[in-house]
């Protein structure tokens, strides 16, 4: 909409401007000059936009925007960069207390090859100064970006120290590598079984190689010794860490992202420090989701900056990256036959949706594979059925291997899928562990488009990097760091992979009315790159800088 003269009666009276030319309530922020994409499809491209009290209240051609300041207002000229609404992650485990206090083996934010002896060293180093019995961890690992080209094994890690049980823990946070101190401790034998729900892996002799998935690690919860803190030094602690990855956060061009439970008091001392620099979606797990259905406190309360959204992830098997999602068809390759873990029971997630779902709260559940995705959607059918909501919602976190049977169910029920956004980039390196025939179904943005299915981003960080640029080049190209594309039909196109990274992502926490696009009357959370994603090289998105990151009209980040 332009703001020309003969504009202004329109501005006056009409919906979609909220300014009044002349008044003593100037804008506080004016961009002009910028390659403006609005992800609004009432008006998807302008070149400039007026903030006041932290929302958008007007857009149009840059001459009309300047038009609208006064003495105070802070006048941005974007000097024809690009400008796309602050990104939504919706699902990330915001680590910052692992990012600030632990010993981290591999790159949280970038594909780098490390070596085991890096790794081992590092662990060394952390094991000199901790009391013997106590917990040496690592964290961060991936197991395809060793430089060795071998496995991570028990006695790399034995290495590290035979006093102490020390952990190395995938970024996929579904497997753990262990010392044999550790696996004494935990009384963890050649002959321990296997569960459906996770596995002690042995080597080709039959001897513990130190690899534990899923729910077997469950035994090494109460065992080995671990560093206390008092109420008041974990306060702190919490409250730096949140502060700390805020700030990562902004520095790739965040403004929203779905926390997967923390600390809930100390995230609302950050923003009374004003260390909150993106807006929060809280999922509750655990104690607080406990409280959460006893006392009456629904998705949806809480405000701008910190709300409570859907539940945290109700996991219901393995990972992606770590190859123990559950599978229809056997893992291809992989001997003994082997098709994932399934890490619940049909019976107990129909109670779990029913009761999270009774108590008015946006159910959450992570299902990777087609099996699960199953279960989960059988889950929300039920649910549904028995206590009917306008506007259900379900997320189902990550929703990797599809068919066409579940797109219908999931489009059907209204479901909302978070599938992993940088890994067609990152992980590319994972994807033969698969093949092609089953890449072809696995984070499927291009079926969930065409079918009208809103997925939103979810990077899963700490198991993929959070950077958004990264993630959209990921559902773009599908080719990954080491050249290789995988699953090319899923490609989908600049403009719906923006949609992926804002719009979608507030309708997955019920925002959509209040974020994820440029529009009057919405917050104003925006980002501004050096350059436009659908001009430069495809594979070059991810390098796009960051300029500029504003949170309801304030500067956060500035390059
Ligand atoms: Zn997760």
């Amino acid at each position: 909409m332009g703001l020309s003269a003969a504009g202004i009666a329109g501005l006056m009276s009409g919906s979609r401007a909220l300014a009044q030319i002349g008044d003593p309530y100037e804008p506080d922020l004016i961009l002009t000059n910028g390659k403006v994409y609005t992800v609004d499809p009432l008006e998807p491209r302008t070149e400039a936009f007026a903030i006041k009290g932290g929302r958008f209240i007007a857009l149009g051609k840059s001459d009309d925007i300047r038009s609208l300041a006064g003495r105070h207002t802070e006048v941005f000229d974007a000097n024809q960069m690009t400008v796309v609404p602050g990104c939504i992650d919706a699902h990330n485990h915001a680590p910052g207390a692992i990012l600030l206090y632990d010993v981290i083996v591999g790159n949280p934010y970038q594909v780098e090859f490390v070596t085991i002896a890096s790794i081992v060293d590092k662990l060394k180093e952390r094991a000199r100064q901790t009391p013997p019995g106590f917990w040496v961890e690592g964290f961060f690992f991936d197991d395809t970006k060793v430089q060795d080209k071998r496995a991570l094994s028990v006695h790399d890690l034995d290495q590290v120290s035979r006093e102490h049980p020390v952990s190395v823990r995938h970024r996929g946070g579904h497997t753990t590598y262990y010392n044999s101190k550790a696996l004494e401790l935990a009384g963890v034998t050649k002959s321990t079984p296997n569960s459906a729900a996770g596995t002690f892996d042995r080597d080709p002799n039959g001897e513990l190689n130190g690899r534990v998935t899923d729910r077997a690690r469950n035994v090494f919860l109460n065992v080995g010794k671990r560093a206390t803190f008092s109420p008041e030094q974990t306060l702190v602690r919490n409250r730096d860490a949140l502060a700390f990855i805020s700030k990562q956060f902004v520095r790739y061009g965040l403004t929203s992202v779905h926390h997967q439970g923390g600390d809930l008091f100390a995230l609302q001392q950050v923003r009374t420090r004003g260390d909150l620099l993106h807006r929060v979606s809280y999922e509750a797990q655990a104690d607080m989701l406990e409280t959460m259905i006893t006392k009456g406190i629904a998705t949806g309360f809480g405000d701008e900056w910190i709300k409570f959204g859907a539940t945290a992830e109700h996991t219901c098997d393995g990972s992606f990256s770590e190859r123990t999602m559950a599978l229809s068809v056997p893992y291809p390759g992989v001997e003994p036959p082997y098709q994932g873990n399934v890490t619940t029971t049909q019976a107990d997630l129909n109670d779990w949706v029913e009761r999270v779902h009774r108590a008015g709260i946006q159910v959450n559940c992570h299902a990777n594979g087609d099996v699960t995705i199953d279960m989960v959607l059988t889950a929300f059918e039920r649910a549904q059925r028995l206590f009917p909501r306008p506007n259900f919602r379900p997320k189902i976190t990550h929703c990797t291997l599809i068919n066409e049977d579940l797109l219908r169910r999931i489009k059907a029920i209204g479901a909302v899928p978070a599938p992993f956004t940088s890994y067609g980039y990152y992980n590319s390196d994972k994807f033969r562990f698969y093949g092609e025939a089953l890449m072809q179904r696995c984070m499927a943005y291009r079926s969930f488009a065409d079918a009208g299915i809103p997925a939103a981003a979810g990077s899963d960080f700490s198991p993929g990097p959070f950077a958004p640029m990264m993630g959209m080049q990921g559902m773009v190209t599908r080719k990954g760091w080491n050249g290789e594309t995988w699953g090319a039909n899923q490609r989908i196109s600049v403009d719906e992979a923006l949609r992926v990274l804002t719009i979608n992502g507030a309708y997955a926490s019920y925002e959509e009315a209040i974020k994820g696009s440029i529009t009057p009357g919405k917050l104003a959370d925006f980002v501004v790159l050096a350059d436009d994603p659908h001009t430069v090289d495809p594979d070059k998105i991810k390098d796009i800088e960051i300029v500029r990151t504003v949170t309801g009209g304030k500067t956060v980040y500035q390059a």
